[in-house]
């Protein structure tokens, strides 16, 4: 999978990606993630005063008034014309092994369609490539969703400064859906009983004169018992001692 971030600070993406399970998926080639950042593909303005250097705008006033700032459509239609040039530009290189590439277009924005894992498994299997575009400040003009007809995904019901967290979401989980990323493909909690209740040695915990044990079932070797421990858990979502 490919993934191709727009982002105005791409450095807060790639900082997440440069450890643990991502890092190695990237190292060995199960995931590509590459960036285009909207201000490089803007024209310096003059140096403005007490500033001796040239400033990079991308943002403007948003029509109908209001508060806040717009990202405006051409440096980002630039950013996203870039990216489907490096996929055709692949595209064209593996073209003898017959490698079809599917791109999906996906514009973050906090009333769009929720994104969950079932969307995440479908995307893994679907596409090679995703353009993931990430907004900031009052959002994007909205002409950039109709000339590419991007869909518009929300991580969830609140708002955030950017879509930056929002694409770190969807690489990370979508990432874990192909295989060889985890160590252990079987990890995967969507594919068997897991419980969100997870222990480790030691068997008694001491704190504060309090001994906290861990459930018994679990150290019963009875695997059918500790299936149905973990899906009532599940159900229940309480800890259960
Ligand atoms: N006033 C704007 C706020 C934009 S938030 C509005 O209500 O639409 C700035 C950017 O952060 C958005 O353009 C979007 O890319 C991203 N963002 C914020 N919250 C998000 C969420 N829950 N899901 C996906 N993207 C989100």
């Amino acid at each position: 999978m490919n993934f191709h971030v727009i982002t105005l600070f791409p450095d807060l993406v790639a900082s997440y990606l440069s450890e643990s399970i991502l890092a190695r998926a990237i190292k060995e080639k199960k995931i590509k993630v590459s960036f285009y950042n909207p201000r490089d593909f803007v024209k310096a303005t003059k140096a403005q005063k007490g500033n001796d250097k040239p400033y990079l705008r991308v943002d403007d006033k948003p029509y109908g008034g209001g508060p806040g700032m717009i990202i405006q459509a051409a440096p980002v239609i630039k950013a996203v014309e870039a990216a489907m040039k490096k996929i055709k530009n692949k595209k064209s290189k593996i073209k003898s092994t017959n490698k079809k590439e599917k791109v999906k277009i996906v514009f973050f924005s906090p009333s769009g369609k929720k994104f969950e894992t079932g969307y995440a498994k479908e995307v893994s299997k679907k596409y090679t490539d995703l353009i993931l575009v990430c907004g900031r400040y009052e959002g994007i003009d909205a002409r950039v969703k109709k000339i590419f007809k991007m869909e518009d995904i929300s991580i969830g019901d609140y708002v955030l400064t950017g879509g930056e967290i929002p694409a770190m979401i969807m690489i990370d989980s979508i990432s874990r859906q192909i295989e060889g990323v985890l160590g252990n493909f079987d990890s995967r909690e969507e594919e068997r009983a897991a419980s969100s209740d997870v222990y480790t040695r030691p068997e008694v915990l001491e704190y504060k004169g309090k001994k906290y044990k861990v459930p018994k079932v679990l150290l019963s070797g009875n695997h059918k018992a500790i299936e149905d421990w973990r899906l009532m858990q599940n159900e229940r979502g309480t800890t259960q001692n």
